[in-house]
């Protein structure tokens, strides 16, 4: 039984992709199984995305993890021997009057959450602070996703629980923050690169176009710059993207796979580079600052640039004042970046070179307030699994990729062993 080989085909070779192959690929009851790796791109990563410009690794995507919270990234780090740094964000340059209080404001409000279960957060706040000091909280916050509809109130308070910027109005105050001295890129490069020396194939520039449904399963259609076409159709059949691709690519997506249904928020990083780093004069060195006005987040690393970082509808009002033309663009981030700062426009440096990324759909989460987080999704037959960080409990991070690569493969192993009737075995991960 054990000699028979098997086949599975990926498609993705973002975090969650390789995960799954690596988990896979490690395990003695899948040895001499043929694992393949399809990507639509020409590199892995997918929104693990670092650029090299100016002498500095750029996250344009996944940039920072916190030890505490995210722990198996944090393994996965230290096992690779991965240079990390301390990522400073966590210390706000407080700008907005109400974020002295809101620490104090948040903690007495809290108890109340249980209360409003299927009330937005932005609801929450305005039946007890009125809808103006409500819409100040929010901005004091920094993340537009907070005003969303469908963010209720313990969702929300996670999400300000859970990242760098806003960790300081909670009880989650002391926890750590880093990013890789080479980017996030070096963490998926580094498991590629594992992946690889264990027999993994990955295929560049193939394209899922399709997931067709055959006689008595259902098959994978993927394409090439070429326009070539291959039908996979065997064995274990995995696909990697994020929910809104696999919308496009099933029109049934999720209602034939799932009870939850997802949603998504753009997101936009901006950098710039300055022949002077004025801002360390004006002692913002390593600081973040929220802001009221588009730029929302800004961060001053170290003394070698400055970037911003939005998301929801500021995320696409950047990306469409881009698209009015460069120097367009780069007036309005002066102008803001003076006003967030209280200065005149003129006393802000003209940067000489910058960068930017604007991600459609950015992070993707399941709408649902308490999912039973499934860590993969599968077609009535069995026969094609989905699987995303966005149907795990750290949706919208790259642990939840590493969870959901994870779980799929240790579901395809036990289902294995029990065939080959082998004992269940902890999965050791070195
Ligand atoms: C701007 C930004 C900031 C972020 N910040 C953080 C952060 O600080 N910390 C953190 O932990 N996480 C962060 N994230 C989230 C993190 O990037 C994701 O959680 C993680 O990358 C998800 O990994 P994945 O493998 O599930 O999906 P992806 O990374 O999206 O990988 C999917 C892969 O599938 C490929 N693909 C897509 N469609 C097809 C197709 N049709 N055919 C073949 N291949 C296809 C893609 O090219 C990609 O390589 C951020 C994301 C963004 C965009």
């Amino acid at each position: 039984m054990s000699n028979i080989k098997h086949s599975v085909s990926i498609v993705g070779a973002g975090i969650s992709g390789i995960m799954c192959a690596l988990t896979l690929a490690r395990s003695q009851t899948c040895k001499g199984w043929s694992i393949n790796v399809y990507e639509q791109k020409s590199r892995v990563g997918g929104r693990a995305h670092t650029t090299f410009i100016n002498d500095q690794f750029l996250d344009l995507g996944a940039g920072r993890f916190c030890s505490q919270i995210h722990v198996n990234v944090y393994d996965l780090v230290k096992s690779l021997n991965l240079e990390y740094e301390t990522f400073p964000f966590t210390q706000l340059k407080t700008s907005q009057p109400i974020q002295k209080e809101l620490k104090q404001l948040l903690d007495n409000l809290k108890p109340l959450i249980a209360e409003h279960r299927n009330d937005s957060f932005s609801d929450f706040l305005s039946t007890y602070l009125g809808p103006s000091k409500a819409s100040d909280v929010i901005m004091a916050l920094g993340y537009d996703s907070l005003s969303l509809p469908i963010i209720s109130p313990s969702i929300a308070y996670d999400i300000i629980e859970k990242h760098p910027e806003t960790q300081g109005f909670s009880e989650n105050v002391g926890y750590q923050w880093f990013n890789l001295k080479e980017g996030f890129s070096a963490l998926t490069q580094a498991l590629y690169e594992q992946a690889l020396l264990l027999g993994v194939n990955f295929h560049f520039d193939q394209e899922l176009i399709a997931i067709e449904h055959s006689t008595d399963s259902h098959n994978l259609i993927l394409e090439d710059q070429l326009g070539q076409r291959q039908t996979l159709s065997d064995g274990y059949k995995i696909v990697t993207l994020p929910p809104s691709r696999m919308q496009q690519l099933d029109g049934e997506f999720p209602k034939r796979w799932t009870n939850y249904s997802y949603g998504s928020s753009p997101l936009f990083k901006g950098f710039f580079f300055y022949t002077d780093s004025w801002w360390q004069g004006l002692g913002l060195t390593d600081h973040v600052v929220i802001t009221r006005n588009p730029i929302r987040k800004l961060y001053f690393k170290d003394n070698k640039y400055v970037f911003f970082y939005t998301d929801g509808e500021n995320a696409l009002y950047w990306q469409d004042m881009y698209n009015q033309g460069e120097q367009h663009y780069l007036q309005a981030v002066r102008n803001f970046i003076a006003d967030a700062l209280h200065q005149s426009p003129e006393s802000i440096p003209v940067a000489h070179s910058h960068i930017h990324k604007f991600w459609t759909h950015g992070v993707e989460f399941s709408k649902e307030c308490c999912p039973e987080h499934p860590f993969y999704l599968t077609l009535g037959d069995d026969s094609v699994i989905s699987l995303s960080d966005a149907y795990t409990h750290h949706c919208g991070w790259m642990e939840g990729g590493v969870l959901a690569g994870r779980h799929t493969a240790e579901a395809i192993i036990s289902k294995q062993k029990a065939t080959n009737h082998e004992p269940e075995k902890e999965v050791a991960y070195t």
